[in-house]
Protein backbone atom coordinates (compact mmCIF):
# COMPACT_ATOMS: atom_id res chain seq x y z
CA UNK A 1 0.00 0.00 0.00
CA UNK A 2 1.05 3.34 -0.92
CA UNK A 3 0.79 6.51 0.95
CA UNK A 4 0.20 9.57 -0.93
CA UNK A 5 0.60 12.74 1.75
CA UNK A 6 -1.28 15.94 0.11
CA UNK A 7 0.57 18.88 2.27
CA UNK A 8 -1.69 22.62 1.63
CA UNK A 9 -5.67 21.92 1.68
CA UNK A 10 -6.46 25.24 -0.90
CA UNK A 11 -7.82 25.36 -4.14
CA UNK A 12 -5.10 23.08 -5.51
CA UNK A 13 -4.53 20.74 -2.62
CA UNK A 14 -8.15 19.79 -1.80
CA UNK A 15 -8.91 18.79 -5.51
CA UNK A 16 -5.65 16.81 -5.41
CA UNK A 17 -6.48 15.21 -2.47
CA UNK A 18 -10.01 14.05 -4.13
CA UNK A 19 -8.40 12.77 -7.52
CA UNK A 20 -5.39 11.03 -6.19
CA UNK A 21 -7.95 8.80 -3.87
CA UNK A 22 -10.14 7.95 -6.91
CA UNK A 23 -7.56 7.21 -8.86
CA UNK A 24 -5.84 5.20 -6.24
CA UNK A 25 -8.61 3.38 -4.47
CA UNK A 26 -9.24 1.83 -1.34
CA UNK A 27 -5.65 -0.14 -1.70
CA UNK A 28 -3.74 2.95 -1.49
CA UNK A 29 -4.02 5.78 1.39
CA UNK A 30 -4.11 9.35 1.05
CA UNK A 31 -3.62 11.91 3.32
CA UNK A 32 -3.91 15.71 3.46
CA UNK A 33 -1.72 18.13 6.42
CA UNK A 34 -2.88 21.71 6.37
CA UNK A 35 -1.90 24.01 9.03
CA UNK A 36 -5.34 25.55 9.72
CA UNK A 37 -8.47 23.10 10.08
CA UNK A 38 -10.52 25.13 7.54
CA UNK A 39 -10.78 24.86 4.13
CA UNK A 40 -10.99 28.70 2.88
CA UNK A 41 -11.82 29.67 -0.83
CA UNK A 42 -9.15 32.83 -1.55
CA UNK A 43 -10.55 34.44 -4.40
CA UNK A 44 -13.77 35.57 -2.56
CA UNK A 45 -11.31 37.76 -0.17
CA UNK A 46 -11.93 41.29 -1.68
CA UNK A 47 -15.30 40.23 -1.13
CA UNK A 48 -14.35 40.02 1.93
CA UNK A 49 -12.72 42.98 2.46
CA UNK A 50 -15.54 45.33 1.76
CA UNK A 51 -18.29 43.23 3.67
CA UNK A 52 -19.84 41.53 0.74
CA UNK A 53 -19.04 38.29 1.81
CA UNK A 54 -19.20 37.16 5.40
CA UNK A 55 -15.60 35.13 6.08
CA UNK A 56 -17.94 31.79 7.39
CA UNK A 57 -19.60 31.33 4.09
CA UNK A 58 -16.09 30.87 2.10
CA UNK A 59 -14.30 28.16 4.54
CA UNK A 60 -15.60 24.38 5.35
CA UNK A 61 -14.19 22.31 7.79
CA UNK A 62 -11.67 19.82 5.82
CA UNK A 63 -11.77 16.83 7.94
CA UNK A 64 -15.64 16.45 7.99
CA UNK A 65 -15.53 16.18 4.09
CA UNK A 66 -12.47 14.35 3.53
CA UNK A 67 -13.41 11.68 5.61
CA UNK A 68 -16.51 10.78 3.84
CA UNK A 69 -14.07 10.18 0.99
CA UNK A 70 -11.92 7.87 3.26
CA UNK A 71 -8.89 10.34 2.85
CA UNK A 72 -6.87 11.22 6.18
CA UNK A 73 -6.61 14.77 7.72
CA UNK A 74 -3.46 15.86 9.72
CA UNK A 75 -4.35 19.49 11.22
CA UNK A 76 -0.17 20.58 11.65
CA UNK A 77 2.24 23.45 10.53
CA UNK A 78 5.06 22.08 8.51
CA UNK A 79 8.13 22.95 8.94
CA UNK A 80 10.56 21.13 7.41
CA UNK A 81 10.14 18.65 4.85
CA UNK A 82 13.32 15.62 5.11
CA UNK A 83 13.22 14.62 1.74
CA UNK A 84 16.01 12.24 2.22
CA UNK A 85 13.46 10.46 4.97
CA UNK A 86 10.14 10.91 3.21
CA UNK A 87 8.88 12.61 5.61
CA UNK A 88 7.52 16.03 6.98
CA UNK A 89 8.20 17.45 10.22
CA UNK A 90 5.41 19.37 12.37
CA UNK A 91 6.04 22.84 14.55
CA UNK A 92 5.24 19.85 17.64
CA UNK A 93 8.06 17.77 16.11
CA UNK A 94 5.55 15.47 14.62
CA UNK A 95 6.88 13.31 12.18
CA UNK A 96 4.59 12.30 8.95
CA UNK A 97 5.55 9.63 6.93
CA UNK A 98 5.31 9.40 3.09
CA UNK A 99 5.88 7.22 -0.01
CA UNK A 100 4.87 10.25 -2.34
CA UNK A 101 4.18 13.58 -1.62
CA UNK A 102 1.49 15.87 -3.33
CA UNK A 103 3.44 19.74 -2.55
CA UNK A 104 0.26 22.55 -3.10
CA UNK A 105 1.16 25.17 -0.17
CA UNK A 106 0.96 28.09 -2.33
CA UNK A 107 2.55 31.43 -1.56
CA UNK A 108 4.73 32.88 0.72
CA UNK A 109 3.94 36.49 0.68
CA UNK A 110 6.91 38.45 0.41
CA UNK A 111 5.96 41.73 2.09
CA UNK A 112 9.16 42.35 3.55
CA UNK A 113 11.06 43.24 0.40
CA UNK A 114 9.47 46.63 0.33
CA UNK A 115 9.95 48.96 3.71
CA UNK A 116 6.71 49.37 5.26
CA UNK A 117 4.54 46.96 2.84
CA UNK A 118 1.75 45.04 4.07
CA UNK A 119 -0.45 44.73 6.98
CA UNK A 120 2.56 44.65 9.44
CA UNK A 121 3.20 48.00 8.41
CA UNK A 122 1.05 50.53 6.34
CA UNK A 123 -0.78 48.93 3.30
CA UNK A 124 -3.53 46.43 3.43
CA UNK A 125 -3.69 42.73 2.04
CA UNK A 126 -6.68 40.44 0.78
CA UNK A 127 -4.39 37.77 -0.15
CA UNK A 128 -5.37 35.71 3.23
CA UNK A 129 -8.75 35.50 4.52
CA UNK A 130 -7.18 37.19 7.73
CA UNK A 131 -5.95 39.77 5.73
CA UNK A 132 -9.17 40.75 3.85
CA UNK A 133 -10.61 40.66 7.24
CA UNK A 134 -8.47 43.03 8.92
CA UNK A 135 -8.58 45.08 5.20
CA UNK A 136 -12.13 45.08 6.20
CA UNK A 137 -11.88 46.96 9.25
CA UNK A 138 -9.67 49.81 7.38
CA UNK A 139 -12.20 50.23 4.67
CA UNK A 140 -14.72 50.83 7.54
CA UNK A 141 -12.07 53.51 8.65
CA UNK A 142 -12.29 55.17 5.43
CA UNK A 143 -15.96 55.33 4.97
CA UNK A 144 -15.82 57.29 8.49
CA UNK A 145 -12.85 59.41 7.43
CA UNK A 146 -12.54 59.43 2.93
CA UNK A 147 -9.27 60.57 1.69
CA UNK A 148 -7.24 59.04 -0.90
CA UNK A 149 -7.06 55.24 -1.54
CA UNK A 150 -4.24 53.56 -3.51
CA UNK A 151 -5.00 50.06 -5.13
CA UNK A 152 -2.13 48.29 -6.99
CA UNK A 153 0.66 45.40 -6.73
CA UNK A 154 4.46 45.77 -5.70
CA UNK A 155 7.15 45.29 -7.94
CA UNK A 156 7.76 41.41 -8.43
CA UNK A 157 3.86 40.77 -7.87
CA UNK A 158 2.46 37.94 -10.08
CA UNK A 159 -0.74 38.16 -9.01
CA UNK A 160 -2.70 41.01 -10.75
CA UNK A 161 -6.30 40.26 -11.40
CA UNK A 162 -7.04 40.28 -7.66
CA UNK A 163 -5.40 44.00 -7.88
CA UNK A 164 -8.21 45.20 -10.56
CA UNK A 165 -10.96 43.24 -8.94
CA UNK A 166 -10.42 45.33 -5.63
CA UNK A 167 -9.90 48.45 -7.26
CA UNK A 168 -13.30 47.89 -8.97
CA UNK A 169 -15.40 46.84 -6.38
CA UNK A 170 -13.80 49.10 -4.31
CA UNK A 171 -15.16 51.97 -6.59
CA UNK A 172 -18.27 50.26 -6.58
CA UNK A 173 -18.93 50.33 -2.72
CA UNK A 174 -17.53 53.91 -1.78
CA UNK A 175 -20.12 54.84 -4.55
CA UNK A 176 -22.96 52.94 -2.45
CA UNK A 177 -21.63 54.80 0.41
CA UNK A 178 -21.97 57.65 -1.37
CA UNK A 179 -18.78 59.02 -0.20
CA UNK A 180 -16.96 58.12 -3.82
CA UNK A 181 -16.44 61.60 -4.42
CA UNK A 182 -14.39 62.34 -1.48
CA UNK A 183 -12.15 59.54 -1.93
CA UNK A 184 -9.22 59.44 -5.33
CA UNK A 185 -8.30 56.45 -6.02
CA UNK A 186 -4.75 55.79 -7.82
CA UNK A 187 -3.99 52.24 -9.17
CA UNK A 188 -0.31 51.45 -9.01
CA UNK A 189 1.37 48.89 -10.46
CA UNK A 190 4.49 47.05 -11.53
CA UNK A 191 2.72 46.48 -14.91
CA UNK A 192 4.00 47.82 -18.04
CA UNK A 193 0.92 48.46 -18.63
CA UNK A 194 -2.67 48.32 -17.60
CA UNK A 195 -3.69 45.09 -18.39
CA UNK A 196 -0.53 42.98 -18.82
CA UNK A 197 -1.52 41.06 -15.81
CA UNK A 198 1.70 39.36 -16.17
CA UNK A 199 0.89 37.44 -18.98
CA UNK A 200 1.62 40.18 -22.01
CA UNK A 201 -1.64 40.91 -21.90
CA UNK A 202 -4.48 38.64 -23.29
CA UNK A 203 -7.34 39.04 -26.12
CA UNK A 204 -7.99 43.41 -25.90
CA UNK A 205 -7.30 43.54 -22.15
CA UNK A 206 -5.01 46.56 -22.43
CA UNK A 207 -7.78 48.87 -23.80
CA UNK A 208 -11.03 47.07 -22.37
CA UNK A 209 -9.35 47.60 -18.78
CA UNK A 210 -7.82 51.07 -19.36
CA UNK A 211 -11.49 52.00 -20.42
CA UNK A 212 -12.81 50.42 -17.44
CA UNK A 213 -10.40 52.82 -15.21
CA UNK A 214 -11.14 55.92 -16.90
CA UNK A 215 -14.79 55.16 -16.58
CA UNK A 216 -14.36 54.87 -13.02
CA UNK A 217 -12.33 57.77 -12.50
CA UNK A 218 -9.09 55.71 -11.16
CA UNK A 219 -5.68 57.13 -12.26
CA UNK A 220 -3.13 54.56 -12.90
CA UNK A 221 0.92 54.49 -13.06
CA UNK A 222 2.42 51.57 -14.57
CA UNK A 223 6.14 50.24 -14.31
CA UNK A 224 5.91 51.31 -10.72
CA UNK A 225 8.39 50.78 -8.33
CA UNK A 226 7.20 51.57 -4.62
CA UNK A 227 10.39 52.77 -2.67
CA UNK A 228 8.71 52.56 0.93
CA UNK A 229 5.64 53.37 2.77
CA UNK A 230 4.97 55.55 5.25
CA UNK A 231 2.14 56.14 7.64
CA UNK A 232 -0.27 57.48 5.33
CA UNK A 233 2.10 58.14 2.11
CA UNK A 234 3.56 56.17 -0.02
CA UNK A 235 6.94 56.65 -2.27
CA UNK A 236 6.73 55.34 -5.74
CA UNK A 237 9.20 55.65 -8.76
CA UNK A 238 8.05 55.25 -12.40
CA UNK A 239 10.84 53.89 -14.26
CA UNK A 240 11.00 54.04 -18.37
CA UNK A 241 11.52 51.44 -20.80
CA UNK A 242 15.56 51.04 -19.62
CA UNK A 243 14.51 50.77 -16.29
CA UNK A 244 15.58 53.87 -15.35
CA UNK A 245 13.16 56.28 -12.72
CA UNK A 246 11.33 58.96 -14.82
CA UNK A 247 9.35 60.17 -12.65
CA UNK A 248 8.87 60.13 -8.79
CA UNK A 249 5.48 60.44 -6.98
CA UNK A 250 4.69 61.03 -3.18
CA UNK A 251 1.20 59.44 -3.04
CA UNK A 252 -0.63 60.43 0.27
CA UNK A 253 -3.26 57.43 1.21
CA UNK A 254 -6.10 57.04 4.07
CA UNK A 255 -6.35 53.41 2.29
CA UNK A 256 -3.87 51.22 0.60
CA UNK A 257 -4.41 47.41 -0.89
CA UNK A 258 -1.53 46.37 -2.96
CA UNK A 259 -0.76 42.74 -3.96
CA UNK A 260 2.73 41.52 -2.84
CA UNK A 261 5.83 39.00 -4.41
CA UNK A 262 4.52 35.60 -3.79
CA UNK A 263 7.91 33.37 -2.78
CA UNK A 264 7.82 29.82 -1.60
CA UNK A 265 6.82 29.04 2.41
CA UNK A 266 10.01 28.26 4.24
CA UNK A 267 9.68 24.52 4.67
CA UNK A 268 9.17 23.69 1.28
CA UNK A 269 12.44 26.61 -0.31
CA UNK A 270 15.12 25.38 2.36
CA UNK A 271 14.96 21.40 0.65
CA UNK A 272 18.01 21.23 -0.92
CA UNK A 273 17.79 20.71 -4.71
CA UNK A 274 14.16 21.07 -4.52
CA UNK A 275 13.22 24.66 -5.51
CA UNK A 276 14.49 27.98 -7.81
CA UNK A 277 16.18 30.48 -5.42
CA UNK A 278 12.38 32.38 -4.66
CA UNK A 279 12.01 28.74 -3.14
CA UNK A 280 8.91 27.84 -5.72
CA UNK A 281 9.55 24.07 -6.65
CA UNK A 282 10.72 22.88 -9.68
CA UNK A 283 8.77 20.51 -11.74
CA UNK A 284 9.25 18.64 -15.47
CA UNK A 285 6.59 19.03 -17.96
CA UNK A 286 4.57 15.90 -15.50
CA UNK A 287 4.46 17.98 -12.15
CA UNK A 288 7.21 15.62 -11.00
CA UNK A 289 10.61 17.17 -9.07
CA UNK A 290 13.53 16.16 -11.19
CA UNK A 291 15.48 15.61 -7.95
CA UNK A 292 13.21 13.58 -5.76
CA UNK A 293 10.79 11.51 -8.43
CA UNK A 294 8.37 10.85 -5.39
CA UNK A 295 7.87 14.67 -4.96
CA UNK A 296 5.01 15.98 -6.65
CA UNK A 297 4.03 19.94 -7.16
CA UNK A 298 0.81 22.07 -8.04
CA UNK A 299 -0.73 25.17 -8.02
CA UNK A 300 0.95 28.97 -6.29
CA UNK A 301 4.31 27.42 -5.32
CA UNK A 302 5.75 25.54 -8.45
CA UNK A 303 8.35 27.42 -10.38
CA UNK A 304 7.24 29.22 -13.66
CA UNK A 305 9.81 31.78 -15.53
CA UNK A 306 8.08 34.99 -16.31
CA UNK A 307 6.45 35.70 -19.32
CA UNK A 308 8.38 38.05 -20.46
CA UNK A 309 11.12 40.51 -19.32
CA UNK A 310 9.36 44.11 -17.77
CA UNK A 311 11.21 47.16 -16.61
CA UNK A 312 9.88 46.91 -13.17
CA UNK A 313 10.19 43.04 -12.57
CA UNK A 314 6.66 40.97 -12.82
CA UNK A 315 5.67 36.58 -12.47
CA UNK A 316 3.60 34.82 -14.21
CA UNK A 317 0.33 34.23 -12.69
CA UNK A 318 -0.80 30.68 -11.26
CA UNK A 319 -4.79 30.61 -11.69
CA UNK A 320 -7.45 28.35 -10.38
CA UNK A 321 -8.21 26.89 -13.62
CA UNK A 322 -4.66 26.23 -14.64
CA UNK A 323 -3.84 24.82 -10.89
CA UNK A 324 -6.84 21.93 -11.08
CA UNK A 325 -5.44 20.74 -14.48
CA UNK A 326 -1.93 20.26 -12.98
CA UNK A 327 -3.60 18.60 -10.13
CA UNK A 328 -5.75 16.32 -12.29
CA UNK A 329 -2.04 15.71 -14.25
CA UNK A 330 -0.48 14.58 -10.79
CA UNK A 331 -3.41 12.37 -10.04
CA UNK A 332 -2.69 10.40 -13.61
CA UNK A 333 0.95 10.16 -13.12
CA UNK A 334 0.55 9.03 -9.54
CA UNK A 335 -1.54 6.09 -10.81
CA UNK A 336 0.78 5.46 -13.28
CA UNK A 337 3.42 5.06 -11.08
CA UNK A 338 1.75 3.53 -8.48
CA UNK A 339 -0.77 1.20 -9.75
CA UNK A 340 0.49 0.88 -13.48
CA UNK A 341 4.15 0.77 -12.85
CA UNK A 342 4.61 3.23 -15.71
CA UNK A 343 6.67 6.68 -15.75
CA UNK A 344 4.54 9.55 -15.72
CA UNK A 345 3.33 10.90 -18.57
CA UNK A 346 0.20 13.07 -18.25
CA UNK A 347 0.37 16.80 -18.57
CA UNK A 348 -1.69 19.62 -17.50
CA UNK A 349 -3.11 21.95 -20.29
CA UNK A 350 -2.33 24.60 -17.92
CA UNK A 351 -5.40 26.66 -19.52
CA UNK A 352 -5.99 29.72 -17.67
CA UNK A 353 -10.11 30.74 -17.20
CA UNK A 354 -10.66 33.75 -15.34
CA UNK A 355 -13.43 35.56 -13.40
CA UNK A 356 -12.86 39.36 -12.63
CA UNK A 357 -15.52 40.49 -10.92
CA UNK A 358 -16.14 44.90 -10.66
CA UNK A 359 -18.81 45.24 -8.37
CA UNK A 360 -21.90 45.16 -10.56
CA UNK A 361 -20.17 44.01 -13.85
CA UNK A 362 -16.80 41.68 -14.38
CA UNK A 363 -14.45 40.62 -17.29
CA UNK A 364 -13.47 37.07 -18.08
CA UNK A 365 -10.50 36.04 -19.49
CA UNK A 366 -9.54 32.75 -21.27
CA UNK A 367 -6.25 32.15 -22.41
CA UNK A 368 -5.07 28.33 -23.79
CA UNK A 369 -2.72 27.75 -22.84
CA UNK A 370 -1.73 30.66 -19.96
CA UNK A 371 1.49 31.23 -21.42
CA UNK A 372 1.95 32.55 -24.84
CA UNK A 373 2.08 32.16 -27.40
CA UNK A 374 -1.54 30.91 -27.55
CA UNK A 375 -4.29 29.22 -29.46
CA UNK A 376 -6.75 31.04 -27.85
CA UNK A 377 -7.15 33.81 -26.19
CA UNK A 378 -10.43 36.43 -25.35
CA UNK A 379 -10.81 39.04 -22.76
CA UNK A 380 -14.87 40.30 -22.27
CA UNK A 381 -17.06 42.18 -19.91
CA UNK A 382 -20.15 42.06 -19.27
CA UNK A 383 -22.97 41.94 -16.20
CA UNK A 384 -23.17 37.78 -16.79
CA UNK A 385 -19.23 38.13 -15.21
CA UNK A 386 -20.43 39.56 -12.11
CA UNK A 387 -23.03 36.76 -11.92
CA UNK A 388 -21.17 33.80 -12.85
CA UNK A 389 -18.78 34.77 -10.27
CA UNK A 390 -20.75 34.52 -7.38
CA UNK A 391 -21.79 30.98 -8.93
CA UNK A 392 -18.75 29.84 -9.30
CA UNK A 393 -18.15 30.75 -5.35
CA UNK A 394 -20.88 28.17 -4.89
CA UNK A 395 -19.82 26.11 -7.08
CA UNK A 396 -16.23 25.58 -6.32
CA UNK A 397 -17.21 24.87 -2.53
CA UNK A 398 -19.83 22.46 -3.28
CA UNK A 399 -17.38 20.83 -5.10
CA UNK A 400 -15.21 20.55 -2.15
CA UNK A 401 -17.52 18.95 0.00
CA UNK A 402 -19.43 16.46 -2.44
CA UNK A 403 -15.24 15.80 -3.35
CA UNK A 404 -16.21 15.56 -7.16
CA UNK A 405 -13.37 17.49 -8.23
CA UNK A 406 -14.52 17.27 -12.15
CA UNK A 407 -18.09 16.93 -12.11
CA UNK A 408 -19.61 15.63 -15.29
CA UNK A 409 -20.69 18.70 -16.16
CA UNK A 410 -17.87 20.92 -16.10
CA UNK A 411 -15.78 17.91 -18.24
CA UNK A 412 -18.62 18.05 -20.56
CA UNK A 413 -19.52 21.86 -20.86
CA UNK A 414 -15.94 22.76 -20.85
CA UNK A 415 -14.96 20.06 -23.48
CA UNK A 416 -17.64 21.65 -25.33
CA UNK A 417 -15.92 24.54 -25.32
CA UNK A 418 -12.91 23.19 -26.43
CA UNK A 419 -10.75 23.49 -22.73
CA UNK A 420 -9.84 20.21 -21.43
CA UNK A 421 -7.32 19.74 -18.08
CA UNK A 422 -5.06 17.40 -19.46
CA UNK A 423 -3.27 17.42 -23.12
CA UNK A 424 -5.08 15.60 -25.61
CA UNK A 425 -2.46 13.17 -25.91
CA UNK A 426 -2.03 12.08 -22.43
CA UNK A 427 -5.73 12.05 -22.69
CA UNK A 428 -5.37 9.52 -25.03
CA UNK A 429 -2.42 7.79 -23.12
CA UNK A 430 -4.24 7.46 -19.79
CA UNK A 431 -7.10 6.25 -21.58
CA UNK A 432 -5.19 3.83 -23.56
CA UNK A 433 -3.68 2.38 -19.82
CA UNK A 434 -7.67 2.49 -18.34
CA UNK A 435 -8.71 0.05 -21.48
CA UNK A 436 -5.10 -2.59 -20.88
C1 LIG B 1 -6.84 37.43 -3.43
C2 LIG B 1 -6.70 36.41 -4.51
C3 LIG B 1 -7.75 36.21 -5.39
C4 LIG B 1 -7.62 35.28 -6.43
N1 LIG B 1 -8.67 35.12 -7.28
C5 LIG B 1 -8.57 34.22 -8.27
C6 LIG B 1 -9.67 34.04 -9.18
O1 LIG B 1 -10.69 34.69 -9.07
N2 LIG B 1 -9.52 33.12 -10.17
C7 LIG B 1 -8.38 32.39 -10.31
O2 LIG B 1 -8.29 31.58 -11.22
N3 LIG B 1 -7.33 32.53 -9.48
C8 LIG B 1 -7.40 33.43 -8.47
N4 LIG B 1 -6.34 33.58 -7.60
C9 LIG B 1 -5.09 32.80 -7.83
C10 LIG B 1 -5.12 31.35 -7.26
O3 LIG B 1 -6.22 30.65 -7.82
C11 LIG B 1 -5.24 31.31 -5.76
O4 LIG B 1 -4.14 31.96 -5.18
C12 LIG B 1 -5.29 29.86 -5.20
O5 LIG B 1 -5.81 29.90 -3.91
C13 LIG B 1 -3.93 29.18 -5.20
O6 LIG B 1 -4.11 27.85 -4.80
P1 LIG B 1 -2.96 27.02 -4.06
O7 LIG B 1 -3.55 25.69 -3.73
O8 LIG B 1 -1.72 27.07 -4.83
O9 LIG B 1 -2.67 27.85 -2.71
P2 LIG B 1 -3.64 28.15 -1.51
O10 LIG B 1 -5.08 28.13 -1.93
O11 LIG B 1 -3.12 29.39 -0.87
O12 LIG B 1 -3.46 26.91 -0.51
C14 LIG B 1 -2.26 26.65 0.18
C15 LIG B 1 -2.59 25.86 1.42
O13 LIG B 1 -1.39 25.40 2.03
C16 LIG B 1 -1.45 25.64 3.44
N5 LIG B 1 -0.09 25.76 3.94
C17 LIG B 1 0.86 26.67 3.58
N6 LIG B 1 2.00 26.48 4.28
C18 LIG B 1 1.78 25.42 5.11
C19 LIG B 1 2.58 24.75 6.08
N7 LIG B 1 3.83 25.14 6.35
N8 LIG B 1 2.04 23.71 6.75
C20 LIG B 1 0.77 23.31 6.49
N9 LIG B 1 -0.04 23.92 5.59
C21 LIG B 1 0.46 24.96 4.90
C22 LIG B 1 -2.24 26.95 3.53
O14 LIG B 1 -2.78 27.13 4.81
C23 LIG B 1 -3.33 26.72 2.47
O15 LIG B 1 -4.42 26.02 2.98
C24 LIG B 1 -6.42 34.52 -6.56
C25 LIG B 1 -5.37 34.74 -5.67
C26 LIG B 1 -5.49 35.67 -4.66
C27 LIG B 1 -4.34 35.90 -3.71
Amino acid sequence: MARVVVLGAGTGGMPAAYETKEMLGKAHEVIVVNERPEFRFVPSNPWVAVGWREPDAITLPIEKYLKKKDIGFICAHIVEIDAHQNCLVASDGARIDYDYLIIATGPKLAFSSIEGAGPQGYTQSVCTLDHAKQSYEDFEKLLQQPGPVVVGAFQGASCFGPAYEYAFILDKALRDAKVRHKVPIHFVTSEPYIGHLGLAGGGDSKSLLESELRQRDIKWICNAQVDKVNDGLMHVSELNRKGETEFTYELPFNHAMLIPPFAGIDAVAKVEGLCNPKGFVITDAHQRSPRYPNIFSGGVCVAIPPVEVTPVPTGTPKTGYMIETMMTAIAHNLKALIIDGKEPNTKGTWHAICLADMGDTGAAFVAMPQIPPRNITWFKKGKWVHLAKIAFEKYFMRKMKTGNSEPVYEKYVLKALGINRLEEEAIEKALESDRK
